[in-house]
């Protein structure tokens, strides 16, 4: 559809095509005159023998400038350029009137009225005519370059009012979840804060607010710091500052003051949160009152100091009458034996009395061992099972060579006193149970496993262990052997499942009665990750 002003110029112009110069008159001569003029400007030279034709070839393309004849029939140059001035697309075309050199003043103001830029008395000079072309020229160039710029600047410009419509869409969507937040915050039963960016708090929640029985306002100007307990202020506030400059996630424990007056444990967990740019934000961190948890710890301390008391008691108070009884009975034994009115009656009882001190003395001493291995703190290091074996084999001081040690020597970690422990009994165990008149023969074997454990067998030729007792014996006072047969306490397994469990390992038996035992223990191998998965089935 075309209207009287035709399409946008913007909208149909080419950017790449040269400027165009549009020739106006009625005489082919003078056209191709004025053609000739021009040919060297590098322009396209369109040329048209009318007003009507002029106004048709300014639909189809832009022009940098417009030579039009005066004198025309039908429509002379002052309706042509009238014409060409009401049209939108073609209003800004500048054009300059050709005329004779006899035309006079009046006509070329009439020129100017209707538009004109600039007027040409024929004969023309081709100098002069190129000269002014090539102003206009120029000037047609560089409306197109600003033009371009112009509509490039309005895309760019759309995009970012595009983009900014789009932050702000986010912003208030942030602004709203955050608030979401906050108000869920309030619901939660612990106690939550928030810092900005630079660690001054900006948010308690309602829990907080109920715990300190403050308003915001107030918890706000320093209400944190203000209710810790005098003993634990200094070391609180370095820990977050600390944690703060570092960006670190922190955890402490401290006593706060609640409403009432009274110093609760708190717990307290911050951790650095980001925007949604990845820039630091602030800090958030939850409370959580674990006074009932330190409650129990304390009263835990209580207990075990008293325990140790008691154990200090019992290893020293209670063993040393049983060792006066035994030196005693020994002392009889060596001094009264073969005396007159000593009997045989007497010697026997003199050497049960004896007996029974010493197994009490053993019990006490295994009991001792074991309730220490719960209290005791477990230093773990890594250590090389093969010298360990054989130091313990030789610290036994046994008559002939009746235990073997095969196998590699892998690192495993452990702790050395422990680990010593658990195969002194074992082995101890391994000698003990045989049948009588049989000699006694231990083999320790170490294989390391693919899944990062190690595993040690201490095998004997003994008399073995029925399936359905081979979880039992690893109790307390379990024994499946007259004392008379097999003298022991009945704690030694306890003693080594409990060790091997602190060290982090397992153990456990394979045997059956009258072959044998075959009893294992697992450690992890230093350095190695360990699968605990692969553990399945086995006993600690
Ligand atoms: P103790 O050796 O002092 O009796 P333990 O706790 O070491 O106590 O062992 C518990 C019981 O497990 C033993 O009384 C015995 O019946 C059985 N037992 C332990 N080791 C072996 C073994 N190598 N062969 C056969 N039975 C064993």
């Amino acid at each position: 559809m075309t209207s009287i002003n035709g399409p946008d110029p913007a909208a149909t112009s080419d950017k790449s095509e040269r400027a165009g110069i549009l020739i106006v008159d009625d005489q082919e001569g003078n056209l191709r005159v004025l053609e000739g003029l021009l040919e060297d400007l590098g322009a396209d030279i369109v040329s048209a023998h009318s007003g009507t034709d002029a106004l048709s070839r300014l639909l189809e393309r832009d022009f940098a400038v417009i030579l039009l004849d005066v004198r025309m029939p039908i429509m002379d140059g002052f309706e042509t350029a009238e014409l060409i001035r009401k049209r939108r697309r073609s209003r800004h075309i500048p054009i300059i009137f050709v005329t004779a050199i006899s035309d006079d003043v009046e006509q070329i103001a009439k020129g100017y009225a209707v538009g004109a830029v600039d007027y040409i008395m024929k004969p023309l000079n081709g100098d002069i005519l190129r000269s002014k072309i090539r102003v206009f020229m120029e000037l047609y160039q560089k409306g197109r370059e600003l033009a371009s710029k112009s509509e490039e600047l309005t895309l760019k410009n759309t995009a970012l009012e595009k983009e900014i419509r789009k932050r702000e869409r986010v912003e208030r969507i942030l602004a709203k979840s955050r608030d979401f937040y906050l108000a869920l915050f309030d619901e939660f039963p612990t106690l939550v804060w928030r810092t900005d960016e630079d660690g001054k708090i900006t948010y308690f929640n309602r829990s907080w607010l109920a715990f300190v029985g403050r308003t915001l306002e107030q918890e706000k100007q320093g209400g944190w710091d203000q209710g810790l307990h005098s003993e634990d202020r200094e070391k609180c506030v370095a820990r977050y500052d600390a944690a703060f400059q570092s960006r670190e996630p922190f955890e402490m424990e401290y006593r706060h003051r609640r409403k009432d007056g009274e110093y609760r444990w708190i717990l307290n967990c911050g951790r650095p949160y980001r925007n949604l740019d990845g820039s630091f934000a602030g800090f958030i961190g939850s409370c959580y009152d674990i006074t009932p948890r330190r409650k129990s710890e304390e009263e835990t301390r209580a207990a075990n100091a008293e325990l140790e008391a008691f154990s200090y008691t019992v290893s020293h108070d209670l063993r040393a009458p049983l060792r006066s009884m035994a030196g005693f009975c020994q002392i009889l034994l060596e001094d009264y034996v073969g005396k007159q009115g000593i009997d045989r009656d007497w010697q026997e009882y003199v050497e049960r009395i004896s007996q029974a001190s010493k197994q009490m003395d053993a019990l006490i001493r295994d009991l001792l061992a074991f309730s220490r291995l719960a209290r005791d703190k477990v230093d773990m290091t890594p250590i090389e099972t093969g010298p360990l074996l054989k130091e313990v084999v030789s610290s036994m001081r046994l008559d002939g060579n009746p235990v073997t040690v095969v196998g590699p020597s892998p690192v495993v970690m452990g702790n050395r006193v422990l680990l010593s422990q658990v195969f002194s009994n074992l082995i101890g165990n391994g000698l003990k149970f045989v049948t009588e008149g049989n000699e006694p023969k231990v083999v320790i074997r170490t294989e390391e496993g693919q899944d990062g454990w190690i595993r040690t067998w201490v095998e004997d030729n003994g008399i073995g262990i029925a399936p359905e007792y081979h979880d039992k014996i690893f109790q307390v006072f379990e024994r499946l052997n007259e004392a008379s047969t097999y003298p022991g306490t009945g704690i030694g397994l306890a003693i080594v499942r409990r060790a091997v469990g602190r060290m982090g390992g397992r153990v456990g038996v394979v045997s059956e009665e009258g072959k044998g035992s075959r009893f294992w223990v697992e450690l992890p191998r230093a350095g190695a990750p360990v699968h605990p998965l692969s553990q399945a089935g086995s006993t600690t």
